[in-house]
C-alpha cells in the first residue's frame, strides 16, 4: 500500500517575535536518508511549548520559524535510503507505529565532534535535529526524523500515551532510574504530582520504593491515594513539610527527594528533610533561582542531582511499563486545531495530566 503524500500541509508554527502560534501552510518534508517520514497520529502538548513561544532567549541554532510539538507518535510511511546499510537495518518497517524522541542526538562517539553524545548525553546534543524545539516538530500531519529517535510502540499502548511517554514519562524515568538510581526499599519524598510528578510516582512505586507525597492540590493527593499511596504517606495540603516529617517519624530516614516542583520552598525543605548523605533529585523549575544552604548541604554531605530529558532506552522501558499496565500516564485526547486553547488551559492549571492532539 503506497500512501499518497501531499506536497503541502498545515502546521502550528513559532515565528520569532510572535508570541502566539501561527497555523500556516508549509511544504511536507522529504524523508531524510538516515531517518523516516512519519504520518503523525498524536502530538502531546507540553508546558514548555508556552516557554518556546514566549521566551526568545534561546540557543543560537533556533530557527526564525519552526513547527512546534516535541512529543509525537505516528506511523512510518517512508524509510531513508541509508537505513538498509546501517545498524538499524531491519529494525523498522513501513507501517510501524513509533514513538518519536524529539532530541535523540547525533550519536557521534568522537568527543571532539560531539562531547555530549560521546559521553552518553544525547539529550544535550546540539548537532542533531531537535523536533519542535527550535526546529520543525510534530504539530503537523507529517514530520521527518532521524532513525535514532524512533521507538516501536508495543501493542496495548495508545498513540496519545506513546506521545506523552516521549517526554512527560521519559523525563521522569530518566531522572529516577539513571540520575537518581533509586532502589527498592528506599524512602523517597516526592514534591509535585503534576504531569511529570504523577508519572514519577508510578515509576517509583514500580521500583518498590516507599513514596511520601506532597502537593498543593488535594485532587492530586486523592489521585495518589487512588493508585495505592497510603493516607499516612500523604502530607496534608497547607501542612508545613518539615513539621510533618518530624511529627511522623521520618526525620533522618528519607533517602531521596524527588523535586518535580523546584520552588524556593520545596528546594529549601528538601535540604532539611533529606537524610545525611541523601540525594536531592531536581527536575521541576518553577522558580528560576533557589537557595543552597551551604552549612546544611556540606555537613549532611548531600548530593544535589539535576536531570534533564531522557534517552531512547528510557523511552523503550517506559513504553514497556505502560504496555504492562504498571504505568498509566494521565492523558486525554484533543484535536490538533485546538492547540492554542489547550496550551492556555494547561498554563492555567485547568488540565489534569496531559492532553495529546489527534491528527485527522
Ligand atoms: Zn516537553
Ligand atoms: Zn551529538
Amino acid at each position: 500500500m503506497t500512501e499518497i503524500i501531499p506536497k503541502s500541509m498545515q502546521a502550528w508554527r513559532k515565528h520569532r517575535g510572535k508570541m502566539e502560534p501561527i497555523w500556516e501552510t508549509i511544504p511536507v518534508p522529504s524523508c531524510p536518508p538516515n531517518g523516516a517520514l512519519i504520518k503523525l497520529l498524536s502530538s502531546g502538548v507540553c508546558r514548555s511549548d508556552h516557554n518556546l513561544l514566549t521566551n526568545e532567549v534561546q540557543p543560537h541554532w533556533f530557527k526564525d520559524s519552526f513547527t512546534l510539538g516535541h512529543e509525537g507518535c505516528g506511523r512510518i510511511i517512508e524509510l531513508g535510503s541509508d537505513i538498509p546499510a546501517s545498524p538499524y537495518a531491519g529494525k523498522f518497517a513501513i507501517g510501524d507505529v513509533v514513538a518519536l524522541l524529539a532530541v535523540p542526538g547525533c550519536g557521534s562517539q568522537d568527543v571532539n565532534e560531539c562531547p555530549e553524545c560521546a559521553r552518553d548525553l544525547p539529550q544535550l546534543c546540539e548537532r542533531a535535529h531537535h523536533s519542535g524545539i527550535g526546529e520543525d516538530g510534530f504539530y503537523a500531519p507529517y514530520a521527518a526524523i532521524s532513525v535514532r529517535g524512533l521507538v516501536k510502540v508495543p501493542t496495548g499502548v495508545t498513540p496519545s500515551q506513546a506521545a506523552v511517554a516521549t517526554d512527560a514519562v521519559t523525563t521522569a524515568y530518566h531522572a529516577i532510574h539513571r540520575r537518581g538510581q533509586v532502589k527498592k526499599g528506599e524512602v523517597v519524598f516526592l514534591f509535585g504530582l503534576g504531569g511529570l510528578g504523577f508519572n514519577a510516582l508510578q515509576i517509583l512505586r514500580a521500583i518498590g520504593a516507599r513514596v511520601l507525597v506532597s502537593d498543593v492540590k488535594q485532587e492530586n493527593l486523592d489521585d495518589a491515594m487512588e493508585i495505592g499511596v497510603d493516607k499516612a504517606d500523604v502530607v496534608p495540603t497547607r501542612k508545613d513539610v518539615r513539621d510533618w516529617v518530624r511529627e511522623n517519624g521520618w526525620e533522618g530516614k528519607i533517602d531521596v527527594i524527588a523535586d518535580f516542583v523546584g520552588m524556593k520552598q520545596t528546594f529549601s525543605d528538601a535540604q532539611h528533610i533529606v537524610r545525611r548523605a541523601g540525594r536531592m533529585l531536581c527536575v521541576g523549575t518553577l522558580s528560576h533561582d533557589n537557595t543552597v544552604h551551604m552549612k546544611v548541604g556540606i555537613r549532611k554531605r548531600l548530593s544535589i542531582i539535576f536531570s534533564y530529558g531522557g534517552q531512547v532506552r528510557d523511552l523503550e522501558e517506559a513504553l514497556g511499563l505502560i504496555a504492562e499496565g504498571v504505568l498509566n500516564p494521565m492523558v486525554e485526547d484533543g484535536k490538533i486545531k485546538d492547540f492554542p486553547s489547550v496550551l492556555k488551559d494547561l498554563e492555567g492549571g485547568k488540565i489534569k495530566g496531559r492532553i495529546s492532539l489527534l491528527h485527522d
